[in-house]
């Protein structure tokens, strides 16, 4: 016999299993399907480990959008506090670790668990290792069919998510749905992911791999979009990682060059020139090493060319290209490692044709969207978890 609910959601993800508890619990009939064998995958790895599960100060401001009010009245209907409440009364110890981003004291499993008991305590069922082969409407329901049976629904809810980590089970299946049912995609890239750089960079800057600075990281003055992060960047092997770095990939765009400051909120012409004053024999390079990583210093010695020469010897023309080298440090990565290692896919299904207080299709009939798999994408530090859980709460209470 073909089973029938009042709402089916695809995707056992951060959206998906929020939504299904908050639906359950307003008395519908709910059934969550996935084809991982696993619910909450990504929140399983996410935060090292420990799932930076929302940001205190997580407004529009932080997401990145065609619409930039679309995210507005969800994240207000469902707020970080109501999060963080949830996460109280289910007795999860967690702590601030900087910027407003709230991470699990001791595992991301706990908050996994936390929906789970959630879905089962309101009696909506999950349901993995479900391959759907044809989602079809018809006489105002969803008829699915999956190698699990046949299911039909009054609503059906897409929480599919991106494109990232294909590995944990990303797929293309949402934009595909929203195609389906005549909703646009607008175009998807990845976000918050590592650059990399050109051969002659990434040779040049090898021997730097793991080293840890802080920056102002910044797209150029005639970039498309303009962003500037003041976090820690990492170098890699391959390129450049690191808060800093993950943030401003999301708005860089292929060919653009990237702005580095390596020294911020420091007076580094004006320095040099004191010193030069004070010490005069001593070298450039050692004098750059008391505010920089020696290794910092030599390669970059190396790559913009300073000669090796006493304070003394140094006019105010190389000091002050030694400066402009340093805190507006121009690189033109190569491009980024892609859905690899993303941890977003910017672009999605158009909430142009959505609405944004109900997350539910203006062209179809009680289709709906959560999460990731719409153009709603967050800076890192808890930001995407939050849009996961508002758009998941707002479109539970119409459902
Ligand atoms: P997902 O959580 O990705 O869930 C989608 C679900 O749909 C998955 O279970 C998938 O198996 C299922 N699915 C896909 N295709 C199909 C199909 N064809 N059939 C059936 N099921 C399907 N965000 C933060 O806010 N804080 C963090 O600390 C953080 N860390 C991250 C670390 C990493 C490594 C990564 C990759 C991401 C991280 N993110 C973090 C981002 C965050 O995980 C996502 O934005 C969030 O999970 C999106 O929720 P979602 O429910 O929309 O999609």
């Amino acid at each position: 016999a073909v089973q029938h609910y009042d709402v089916i959601i695809i995707g056992a993800g951060a959206a998906g299993l929020h939504c299904a508890a908050h639906a359950a619990a307003r008395g519908k009939s709910v059934i969550v399907l996935d084809h991982a064998k696993q619910a909450g995958k990504k929140i399983l790895i996410s935060g090292g480990g420990r799932c930076n599960f929302t940001n205190m100060f997580a407004s529009a401001e932080n997401y990145l959008s065609a619409n930039p009010h679309f995210c507005k009245s969800a994240l207000k209907q469902y707020t970080p506090w109501d999060f963080i409440a949830l996460v109280e009364r289910h007795g999860i110890a967690y702590h601030e670790k900087t910027l407003g981003q709230l991470f699990c004291d001791v595992s991301a499993k706990d908050i996994v668990s936390m929906l789970l008991k959630e879905c089962k305590q309101y009696g909506a069922k999950v349901q993995l290792r479900t391959d759907i082969t044809a989602v079809e409407y018809h006489q105002q329901k969803y008829e699915l069919t999956t190698s699990q049976g046949q299911l039909t629904s009054t609503a059906l809810v897409v929480a599919c998510g991106g494109l990232s980590m294909p590995k944990l089970g990303a797929t293309p299946f949402g934009y595909q749905l929203a195609e389906q049912f005549g909703h646009t995609i607008l175009p998807v890239r990845a976000g918050l992911v590592p650059f990399t750089l050109h051969d002659t960079d990434k040779q040049q800057y090898a021997e730097l791999s793991g080293l840890a600075v802080d920056v102002i990281a910044s797209t150029a003055a005639d970039a498309k979009t303009s962003a500037s992060f003041t976090e820690a960047m990492l170098f890699t092997h391959r390129g450049l990682s690191g808060p800093a770095m993950l943030q401003l990939s999301s708005y860089w765009q292929a060919g653009e060059v990237i702005d580095i400051n390596l020294l911020p909120r420091f007076e580094l012409l004006q320095q040099l020139q004191q010193l030069r004053q004070q010490r005069p024999k001593l070298g450039l390079r050692s004098a750059l090493q008391e505010w920089l990583p020696k290794r910092l210093v030599q390669v970059l010695a190396q790559s913009q060319g300073w000669p090796d020469k006493n304070l003394a010897d140094c006019n105010n023309q190389l000091l002050q290209k030694v400066a402009e080298d340093i805190q507006a440090w121009r690189l033109k990565p190569n491009g980024t490692e892609g859905y690899r290692t993303a941890e977003v896919t910017l672009g999605g299904v158009d909430t142009k044709e959505i609405s944004s207080k109900t997350m539910q299709s203006t062209i179809q009939p009680q289709l709906y969207f959560i999460g990731e798999v719409m153009d709603v994408t967050g800076w890192l530090g808890g930001y995407n978890f939050q849009w996961a859980w508002s758009s998941a709460y707002a479109c539970s209470q119409h459902l």
